[in-house]
């Protein structure tokens, strides 16, 4: 069925009206309910969840071996103490978040197995309406809300982003993106080659390594990555003087703050010797005689992409007992039995696994409209990656690609509780960023710097996403460690807010 049929399937009832919706109950939506929940605790509200559970990417990713690749004290809440490992996995995860809902009885305010598809602002009315159909039956719903927080992520869930190579439909195995790994894959005493070389290829390597015959990790190019032991020793060392959680938790997240803060300002100015170290910490496990050059040695100054942690490197330590191997190479084509690279050596496979990223979603693949008029994101400016000119009473959380992504839900979500409670005070109803005299002629940027951040997932979505500013207000920059300071002082009756 396709999505206008689907759309058109039935006529949705009245509409249930919630003072705020949040769209998604991943880790953000579910920040989101808390926060609100407590800071405003007059507002009512709902969280609409097209899966039927929360979760979001940690619910959807079934490949072996899925895990964080930051730690959970900063990749949890800073309001819940994480006291497991600091690298988790995806089950962990869940059972925190569970545990959020069930502890702060947010249950009650998530409506699973409701997708959204538009959302519509009346200028008339000051609210958002929101419809969708329900996953289980297909019936349409409709929902009105004063304010839209979406926490609905960044890459379309439904499939991962698989580029086009020459042969493909000519290969006899399986080819599987990791994002919809199949229960029943069996790839016991399988040869397999994984293409890509971020942290899902380095995951899912180790986890299928000892059950495969042969796994290759196939790269056209390196990525940085930290191996460590995955354990917290200023964590392990608090519990055992016995100190609270709560506390472990506060101090712990602090500790490694300042450690990424510190890693973040080596990149830009010493990248050398921080390369060599990272580097370092891959020689250890593979040894002298091992082409770090060529398989571990990025072209790119570390973390103009994500650093992945790399637990007790796994990775390195299949490739070291010849579990699994690395190769380092431009694919020319797929044949029948397997990936004929550029120099003319074939990799046979049974299956081949496209670790190859994602599809980047702008707010959901939700139509907008304001008063009727489609609204193109890509024509708006960013008010610091939270708001978008011209769109009134929404706001998305864009997490931290740098540092976890959860620190920024925490942030944002006191911004929204106060903007909020600001706008009950002005008596307000409506709040809109729009550009000020003295930003008339101002440059226009993409949503993110590539010379600081330039993933391929963003690479290719960029003219889609908002644009960018070159001052602070209408910058997007990622770095969390001046936006503790400057979100929280962010004066709410400044001229680029504009309330009715
Ligand atoms: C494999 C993997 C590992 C990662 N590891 C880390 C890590 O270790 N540290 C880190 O900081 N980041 C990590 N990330 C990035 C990660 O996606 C984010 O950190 C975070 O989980 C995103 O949370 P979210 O709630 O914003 O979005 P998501 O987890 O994507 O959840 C969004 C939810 O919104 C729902 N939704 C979307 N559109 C609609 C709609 N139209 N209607 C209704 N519901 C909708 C979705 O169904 C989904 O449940 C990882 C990403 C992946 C894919």
């Amino acid at each position: 069925m396709t999505t206008s049929e689907t759309r058109a399937r039935s006529t949705p009832p009245e509409a249930e009206h919630f003072d705020v919706v949040m769209v998604g109950a991943g880790i953000s939506g579910i920040g989101a309910a808390y926060h609100l929940k407590e800071q405003c605790p007059e507002k009512s509200f709902v969280v609409l969840e097209g899966l039927e559970s929360f979760g979001g990417t940690w619910l959807i990713h079934r490949y072996p071996g899925i895990r964080s690749d930051s730690d959970l004290y900063t990749f949890g809440y800073r309001f819940k103490p994480w006291i497991g490992p600091p690298i988790a996995t995806a089950e962990e995860i869940l059972c925190y978040m569970g545990e959020v809902i069930s502890e702060n009885a947010l249950g009650p305010h998530i409506r699973y197995g409701h997708k959204i598809f538009s959302a519509s602002w009346s200028n008339a009315e000051k609210r958002w309406t929101l419809e969708g159909t329900r996953a289980e039956t297909g019936a349409a719903f409709r929902f009105t809300t004063n304010f839209l927080w979406m926490c609905q992520g960044y890459y379309r869930h439904s499939q991962g982003y698989t580029p086009r190579w020459k042969g493909m439909e000519d290969f006899a195995g399986e080819i599987i993106h990791p994002q919809t790994w199949p229960e029943d894959l069996e790839y016991r005493d399988k040869n397999v080659v994984v293409i890509g070389s971020g942290a899902t290829a380095a995951t899912v390597v180790p986890a299928i390594a000892a059950d495969c015959s042969h796994v290759t990790l196939l790269q056209r190019s390196p990525t940085y990555f930290i191996p460590g032991r995955n354990e917290n020793e200023l964590a392990d060392r608090l519990r055992e003087l016995e100190i609270d959680e709560s506390w472990v938790h506060e101090i712990t997240r602090k500790q490694i703050i300042y450690d990424q803060a510190e890693i973040t300002r080596r990149s830009f100015d010493e990248p050398e010797v921080l390369k060599e170290e990272l580097l370092g910490g891959v020689r250890a496990f593979l040894g002298p005689d091992f082409d770090i050059e060529k398989h571990f040695t990025p072209v790119y100054r570390p973390w103009r992409q994500r650093i992945a942690f790399v637990p007790d490197g796994d990775i390195f330590q299949g490739i070291a007992s010849g579990q699994a191997s690395i190769v380092t190479e431009e694919i020319d084509r797929f044949t029948q039995k397997g990936i004929r690279l550029a120099s003319g050596e074939v990799l046979e496979a049974d299956i081949i696994v496209t670790a190859t990223g994602f599809n980047l979603s702008v707010l959901g693949d939700i139509d907008f409209t304001v008063d009727d008029e489609p609204i193109d994101f890509s024509k708006t400016v960013t008010y610091r990656g939270m708001m978008f000119t011209g769109v009134p009473n929404m706001l998305w959380i864009f997490g931290y690609f740098r540092a976890s992504w959860t620190l920024r839900v925490d942030l944002l979500g006191d911004f929204v509780c106060r903007l909020l409670n600001h706008m009950e005070k002005k008596n307000a109803t409506k709040v809109t960023t729009v550009l000020r005299p003295e930003d008339e002629d101002m440059p226009l940027l993409p949503w993110m710097d590539p010379e600081n951040f330039n993933p391929g997932y963003l690479m290719r979505s960029m003219h889609l996403l908002p644009r960018r500013g070159d001052k602070p207000e209408w910058q997007h920059t990622q770095d969390y460690w001046a936006e503790t300071h400057e979100i929280p002082a962010i004066d709410l009756d400044a001229n680029e807010f504009d309330y009715e």
